[in-house]
């Protein structure tokens, strides 16, 4: 016989109730995140994690470990983010918090979050102050409060408030406080070097408090270098000038985005559903984007050289290497065609992060898990899927003998991400930190 109350239902009544009661010491604690400008790659993530850290301990029997990542480590992982130049982690931890489990047949969990942020350039543009987080009509506003510091405290919270309650879990719980996801992911690499490893996952990205982010593109980012014959001004006419060559190379790239959406179109559904949040139309399952053209030193002198960089996204059905010689054969094409360029051809570089694409079906357990309680405590849960990508990259895709973790997307919604007057939704921030500690009680117990 079934009794009324079961002990797991009281806990969760207590954890949801703990939420609820903290709900403004929560937002402060966004603001205080907001009011840090902890752009990637810079030590103000430190300083994040200082107080994420000081949050952390707030939690009970959580085991915290901090440490800088080091970029050796990071090369153990076979698509690692390719760097040029110097890097370090000199101030700028990971900081892992372990709540752990019983034992006994339980399912691990990890919950991961970011502390960096993007440029909030032009902030001149901005009728909020980007480091301010300032509240107007149940909206947080600030760079990276969407993006995500929101969803970071969430995770924190909904833990916070398991361990507080005494609910007995079996797995346990990984919260991944992160560096430099906008960078290319090297907090989240770190992490998956260090062997932390659970049955499931979860980034607290920002889907929208009724979303599940059940799919995701991969990404490579390029550089190719353009080389003409310079010239000063009375032999002009005898010169090649890179920025026309690079004009044709720019010509081609366009082309193959074309094709390439073309042959895509319709074979990944999620990630052309229309969406709100400024999409005017369909999405689309790969995007190039252009981003970055260089090119000559001086007016007098014919330009000999011109660079451009940009971005490719693909979706599950491709992998990465195989979108990288198609954007290599591409360029050939175009050079084998041209009387210069076919005897000085272009240098296609890649560089950056390396993220494969993933899609993790409906009917995983943990996203049932997830929806069951997206329906009962927000409504009308709906999935969702997005060309860009995430950490999630680093977890759910297997790569040598890392990832293969089914993970999911789930985190407050807000707009504006990466541009002017980000905000989140304080109501959502409220909901999703209900769904996730309902989802760690009934995954891990
Ligand atoms: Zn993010």
């Amino acid at each position: 016989m079934k009794q009324s109350s079961k002990p797991e239902d009281e806990a969760r009544e207590r954890v949801l109730k703990f939420i609820d009661s903290k709900l403004s010491e929560q937002t402060a604690l966004i603001q205080q995140l907001v009011r840090i400008p902890s752009i990637s790659n810079t030590v103000h993530e430190g300083d994040v994690q200082k107080i994420v850290q000081q949050e952390l301990e707030k939690i009970p029997r959580l085991r915290i470990d901090r440490w800088e990542p080091e970029t050796a480590e990071l090369s153990k992982y076979p698509l690692h983010p390719i760097r040029t130049g110097s890097w370090n982690y000199n101030g700028r931890p990971n900081l892992v918090g372990i709540l752990q489990g019983t034992g006994g047949g339980g399912r691990s969990l990890i919950l991961n979050g970011h502390v960096d942020v993007v440029s909030p350039e032009p902030v001149r543009e901005w009728n909020f102050d980007p480091w301010g987080g300032e509240i107007k009509d149940g909206r947080l506003y600030g760079r990276g409060s969407m993006d995500m510091k929101a969803g970071l405290t969430s995770m924190i919270y909904a833990a916070r408030a398991v361990a507080e309650s005494g609910a007995k879990l079996k797995g346990d719980v990984i919260l991944q406080s992160v560096v430099e996801e906008e960078y290319g992911g090297g907090g989240t690499v770190a992490a998956v070097v260090r062997d932390y490893r659970a049955d499931a996952g979860i980034i607290c990205e920002a889907t929208g408090a009724n979303s599940i982010g059940i799919a995701s593109g991969g990404s490579r980012f390029f550089r190719i270098k353009i080389y003409g014959k310079p010239e000063w001004p009375h032999l002009a006419h005898y010169g090649v000038n890179a920025i026309g060559l690079a004009s044709k190379v720019y010509d081609a790239l366009l082309d193959l985005d074309a094709d390439r959406a073309n042959r895509l179109r319709g074979r990944h559904p999620l990630l052309e559903t229309l969406r709100a949040g400024g999409m005017k139309g369909p999405g689309r399952p790969t995007n190039m984007t252009i981003g970055i053209m260089r090119a000559g030193d001086w007016p007098a002198t014919v330009a000999g050289w011109a660079e451009i960089e940009g971005r490719v996204g693909f979706p599950s059905s491709e992998s990465g290497d195989d979108v990288q010689k198609e954007i290599e054969r591409a360029v050939k094409i175009v050079a084998i065609a041209d009387p210069w360029m076919k005897d000085h051809p272009p240098l296609v570089e890649w560089w950056g992060a390396r993220r494969e694409a993933y899609e993790v079906s409906p009917s995983t357990p943990i996203v049932e898990t997830l929806k069951k309680n997206v329906d009962s405590l927000v409504g009308n849960c709906e999935m969702y899927g997005n060309s860009s990508a995430s950490d999630a990259a680093y977890l759910a895709p297997k790569i040598g003998k890392y990832g293969g973790i089914p993970t999911v997307s789930y985190g407050p919604g807000g707009a504006r991400a990466h541009t002017i007057d980000e905000y989140v939704n304080l109501d959502e921030v409220h909901h999703v930190t209900r769904v996730l500690a309902a989802t760690i009680i009934d995954w891990c117990s």
